[in-house]
């Protein structure tokens, strides 16, 4: 069912199996001891078989807009639990490649928006009137991009022409469903397409509007950078099957209005150190607005900032210490793709790379040396300047 199908048609392998049925919930939860019904938006019946999870949806029907008073306002859907024969559902999918079904009576695939057809011409189409598509929920705009990115589909030009219309609605939405969105689209694999993606339909900047802001005043090809390297980066990590934080991606994602809004907070007797404390207190505050970046990664985004100063004053013996920094190794991979972005930070990369593959006694001997002293880098950034 929905993406399942999909993917098996197309040679994928599917995340997960979801299954359809026109029983309700409840008589779900009464075949199955190990069932939990679950959602509120969306009620549903989860089946536990060991460690997996079967998701059984009910067939649903497409709202007429005059049941409950609270389901529908201002055209979008707040609650989608009018049950429905086969066909209501695949009509109220969102597009036509999600709206098949396999039919495990005789094998067969059902197909009533043409979603084959779509699907062999890699084109990703909204089912039904796209502006009535988008009202009803504008978060389809986020999985337009994701399912194009992902399965490297065009979006029809209809649908396109209304997410290009209508991105504005996405101002609507809770901040904290548009964080689950936004893992999705970056944690996929297809971190650059996604991102390129959302730039060209325009909608990066509902999701973070700072960042976005930056990108537009770019100076040689240089705050763009920094984005697509953490995002190519966090591609390669994921098909490495390497741990992938979100707090890394989100103190990437919004280091550029950091280090922007640190120039602009710092004042005379503040240390760089103050001047990023309350830079990423102020940037954050300000994109929970727009999507909720729960806590518990917030707190390890403003650590990786907050350390990079001291990874800037290498030569010392706090070197030592801050080793052994819990978020040392999330620090040092932030200022490696500082360099590559082209900030002025490789030779500390290189000290701090050195420093971890060599031995105790020669890491005491790498901190009695020449240290990287402020005059130094005052220096090298005023000899930076000049060669613009
Ligand atoms: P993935 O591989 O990312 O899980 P998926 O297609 O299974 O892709 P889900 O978010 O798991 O996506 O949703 C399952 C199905 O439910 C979709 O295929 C689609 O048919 C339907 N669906 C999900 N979200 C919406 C939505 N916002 N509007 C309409 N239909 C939706
Ligand atoms: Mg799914």
């Amino acid at each position: 069912m929905g993406g399942c199908v999909r993917d098996m048609l197309l040679g994928r392998e599917p995340k997960d199996f979801d299954v359809s049925t026109d029983a309700h919930p409840e008589e779900v939860a009464k075949l199955f001891r190990n069932c939990r019904l679950i959602g509120r938006r969306f009620r549903l019946a989860h089946v536990h078989f060991g460690r997996e999870i079967i998701e059984v949806a009910t067939f649903r029907a497409q709202h007429s807009g005059e049941e409950e008073g609270s389901t529908i306002e201002n055209g979008m859907i707040l609650r989608d639990n009018v049950f429905g024969g086969i066909e209501d559902d695949a009509y109220r999918r969102d597009f036509t490649i999600n709206a098949l079904y396999y039919n495990i009576n005789d094998f067969s695939v059902a197909d009533y928006t043409n979603g084959i057809d779509d699907l062999q011409a890699g084109t990703l189409r909204l089912i039904g009137q796209p502006e009535v598509r988008f009202r009803e929920d504008p978060v389809r705009m986020l999985r337009a991009v994701r399912f194009a990115a992902k399965l490297g589909f065009r979006i029809a030009p209809e649908t396109e022409t209304a997410i290009w219309a209508m991105g504005g609605l996405l101002q609507d939405i809770p901040p904290a469903r548009l964080f689950e969105e936004v893992l999705k689209l970056l944690l996929n694999g297809c971190a650059v397409q996604t991102y390129e993606l959302l730039r060209h339909y325009d909608l990066f900047k509902y999701l973070f509007p700072e960042t976005d802001r930056c990108l537009g005043e770019e100076e040689e090809g240089y705050p763009h950078m920094f984005v697509l390297r953490a995002l190519e980066n966090t591609e390669i990590r994921i098909a490495d099957n390497k741990p992938v934080t979100p707090a890394f991606l989100i103190a990437a994602l919004l280091w550029e209005p950091v280090r922007s809004t640190v120039h602009k907070v710092r004042q005379k007797d503040m240390t760089e150190a103050q001047a990023l404390q309350i830079a990423g207190r102020d940037v954050l505050a300000e994109q929970t607005r727009h999507v909720v970046l729960p806590r518990r990664f917030t707190t390890q985004s403003r650590e990786i900032w907050q350390m990079q100063p001291r990874l800037i004053r290498t030569g010392t013996k706090r070197a030592l210490r801050l080793v052994e920094h819990p978020r040392f190794r999330a620090a040092y991979d932030f200022l490696l793709l500082r360099a590559l972005a082209g900030e002025d930070v490789q030779s500390q990369c290189d000290w701090w790379t050195r420093f971890q593959e060599v031995d105790d006694e020669a890491r005491h001997a790498m901190c009695q040396g020449r240290k990287h002293s402020g005059q130094q880098r005052r220096s090298r950034s005023k000899h930076r300047k000049e060669e613009k």
